[in-house]
């Protein structure tokens, strides 16, 4: 069997589509959001030429490194790893999105380099879902009010919601973070606030998020393959 990327990226978009039959949900509603994290330039740009050009990192410094050797490829690059504030500087210059905003300094630190570069990028608010106690992601409490806040930044478009469920093997209780978020997200359209996109699930529990209502769900290592570190390097709370 041919394991190269392009093999691993056709069955995981095949396991999407399959899980969204599964749901009785159209296949060309869920995007699929490939974690290039700990990849080099190298093996990004053979993904490139498969298609995708969108590609998600956990870390400023990654983006950083690869940008430059990728800039004939017309990337965009999404944080999705926690942001320290004195960081937002380089995320405003070179993300196109943002989806861990989980914290008011944050926001106010985007906005304020983001108006100086004259940029308007998308952000999704990563909400904490699970009861886990030091998980990264804004307090579910306090949305209602950080989602009025965000409507005084121009430029700062709120497209939607991201969440990481908890770390555990029982589906039922991951199910449940995502669901969690879909229902966060339904009490802020009835508070008057658009949200269309979801970001949840990633290579081990997709199909469940898919079951919850994500229209984006972020895969690492089923395209790109098993990385060289741990996740306790990105989580470090996890380990
Ligand atoms: C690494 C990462 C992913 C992807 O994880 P995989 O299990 O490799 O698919 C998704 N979301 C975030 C925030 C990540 O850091």
């Amino acid at each position: 069997m041919d394991d190269g990327l392009r093999a691993r990226w056709e069955r995981l978009r095949d396991r999407v589509d399959d899980a969204c039959r599964a749901a009785g949900r159209d296949p060309g509603e869920v995007t699929v959001l490939p974690v290039s994290k700990t990849f080099g330039p190298e093996v990004i740009r053979e993904a490139v030429g498969l298609g995708l050009h969108r590609f998600g990192e956990n870390k400023v410094q990654e983006i950083r490194d690869k940008h430059e050797p990728l800039a004939d490829c017309g990337i965009d690059w999404v944080m999705i790893g926690h942001l320290q504030t004195n960081k937002a500087g380089v995320v405003a210059q070179l993300a196109a999105e943002v989806q861990s905003l989980d914290r008011p300094k944050l926001a106010a630190a985007l906005e304020k380099h983001l108006h100086a570069q004259n940029r308007v990028i998308d952000v999704l608010v990563q909400v904490k879902t699970s009861d886990e106690p030091s998980k990264y992601g804004l307090d579910p409490e306090q949305l209602p009010a950080f989602l009025d806040e965000l409507g005084g930044y121009p430029t700062l478009r709120v497209r939607g919601l991201m969440t990481l469920a908890i770390n555990t093997s029982d589906a039922d209780v991951v199910r449940g973070c995502f669901r969690r978020l879909r229902q966060l997200r339904d009490d802020a359209a009835a508070r008057g606030h658009d949200l269309p996109r979801l970001s949840m699930g990633m290579s081990g529990d997709f199909p469940l998020a898919i079951a919850e209502g994500a229209t984006e769900v972020r895969i690492g290592t089923a395209i790109f393959g098993a990385r060289p570190y741990p996740d306790s390097y990105y989580w470090p709370e996890r380990s």
